[in-house]
């Protein structure tokens, strides 16, 4: 369903007094409430005090607030939003007609910012929260970077002092995600390092090693914990970063709703699951109050296939297992993908408020594999001029996939999907996807199975 052709421009853009002036908390219409984040150790949920030991106050307030559906933007981020935002929602017209399919295909972009993806809308409010509540800086761990740009981008803005500890093999081999960051002023640390307890501990234990996500976590929580005036910040599955995340959705409903455009089907890359929880909101909300309905999908990698093999079941959030327990579709904390996957959004486990709306049946999810992935960036960069980020051609992937069924069945479906990013970075995966190179690889269900037998067993 939608208007007429002719007055859909290539580019709806909202004008600046459009913007939203409040983010929509998408748990306050859920009946039946995300799980609770337990302490590893008591098992009992986390409460505001346990929680402001490592995050800011404003957020951990956030982070537990199931209730209130609108929540303020404050104005200082409101501003430096108006520097990027808001985003456009591009009418896919090229694509369609390569495709020659009947769906009208619309993509939301967040890769016009120098960080290059959607998570620059959470790192400046988490940046704020932190300055705001008179701290010196912030903690945070980044794996090829692009949450690190975001958060150097951030902290630079509210002159807060920023430390990363990156990945080592990522450090070394992504020299200029590293030289973004350090341009933005963070100090930029190969992880595991000999700067905190855990760190040295881990070398002693593997010297040689190249470093994982989950031990750099676990550097930036000591980091923070140990250091007065940090805290530690997180760029996807937490709550309070969909809740920020929900300026993308709110923007795409304001811009469709202008022309009287109403989707079939909302795509989005799901890794922690921050774009898509935050894409998704207003309009689940919309099919939580009973008022619309719409087919929301998530696409995963096959690699690391959370939401369509995994496990909903409380789980460690890091390797490490030093941070809170969530409940989750989850892969367990010690799996980590094959060597052979490119395309990011290797997180085991998944936002614990879309797992519930998952679990729930009110989104689908399927998994695609990478050398699919790939070659609909290849397709979608040569016709609509976006060179896409990896994570987000999982997106464009499915979107091409459900235009084609289109075709077949003459249905002229309105899709939406989210373009979370540009793909400048990632010349290294897509060098491989050039030179044929690139294998898919599916964990078996044994894999699979070695990976959740390490899950925590916890009653409830
Ligand atoms: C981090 C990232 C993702 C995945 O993170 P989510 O929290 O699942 O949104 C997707 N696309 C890009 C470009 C990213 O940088």
């Amino acid at each position: 369903m939608s208007a007429d052709n002719m007055q859909i421009p290539y580019k709806i853009y909202l004008e600046e007094k459009e913007m939203p002036r409040q983010w929509y908390n998408v748990r306050a219409d859920m009946k039946n409430k995300p799980a609770p984040l337990l302490n590893p150790a008591t098992l009992q949920p986390m409460t505001a005090q346990e929680l402001g030991n490592v995050f800011c106050d404003e957020l951990v307030k956030q982070e537990l607030d199931d209730s209130n559906a609108y929540i303020d933007i404050p104005a200082e981020i409101l501003d430096f939003y108006k520097m990027y935002r808001p985003s456009p929602l591009v009418r896919a017209y090229c694509l369609e007609k390569k495709l020659q399919t009947p769906a009208k295909i619309y993509y939301k972009f967040e890769g016009n910012n120098t960080s290059g993806s959607h998570k620059l809308n959470s790192a400046i409010a988490q940046a704020y929260y932190a300055k705001k509540q008179g701290l010196k800086g912030v903690t945070t761990e980044t794996g090829a970077g692009q949450w690190g740009t975001a958060l150097s981008m951030a902290c630079s803005y509210f002159e807060l002092d920023c430390k990363v500890f990156m990945v080592k093999v990522s450090y070394e081999q992504k020299p200029f995600r590293r030289e973004v960051m350090r341009t933005y002023g963070a100090s930029v640390t190969p992880s595991p390092s000999e700067t905190t307890q855990v760190g040295r501990k881990i070398l002693a234990e593997h010297p040689g090693t190249t470093g994982s996500l989950g031990c750099a976590i676990s550097e930036a929580v000591e980091a923070a914990t140990c250091q007065e005036g940090y805290r530690y910040v997180l760029g996807s599955v937490l709550n309070q970063v969909l809740l920020h995340q929900s300026v993308i959705g709110l923007e795409t409903k304001a811009a469709l709703d202008k022309y009287g455009i109403v989707p079939d089907i909302i795509i989005g890359c799901a890794g922690g699951g921050s774009n898509l929880g935050g894409l998704i909101s207003p309009f689940m909300g919309e099919k939580l109050r009973g008022e619309r309905d719409y087919r929301i999908i998530a696409v995963e990698p096959a690699s690391c296939p959370s939401f369509t093999r995994g496990r909903y079941a409380y789980d460690f959030c890091d390797t490490g297992r030093v941070c809170p327990l969530s409940k989750m579709y989850t892969l367990g904390s010690g799996f980590i993908p094959s060597a052979n996957h490119a395309g990011g959004l290797r997180y085991h486990g998944m936002s614990s408020t879309l797992s519930q709306l998952y679990d729930e049946g009110l989104m689908e999810a399927r998994s695609v594999e990478q050398t699919a992935v790939f070659r609909a960036a290849e397709e979608f960069a040569r016709i609509e001029g976006i060179l896409p980020a990896p994570e987000s051609a999982h997106a464009i992937c499915a979107a091409i996939d459900e235009a084609m069924k289109c075709k077949e069945t003459g249905e002229e479906k309105t899709i939406v999907f989210g373009l979370t990013g540009t793909g400048y970075f990632d010349m290294v995966a897509y060098e491989k996807y050039n030179n044929g190179e690139m294998t898919d690889y599916i964990p078996t269900d044994a894999e699979l199975e070695a990976g959740l037998a390490g899950l925590p067993v916890i009653e409830n």
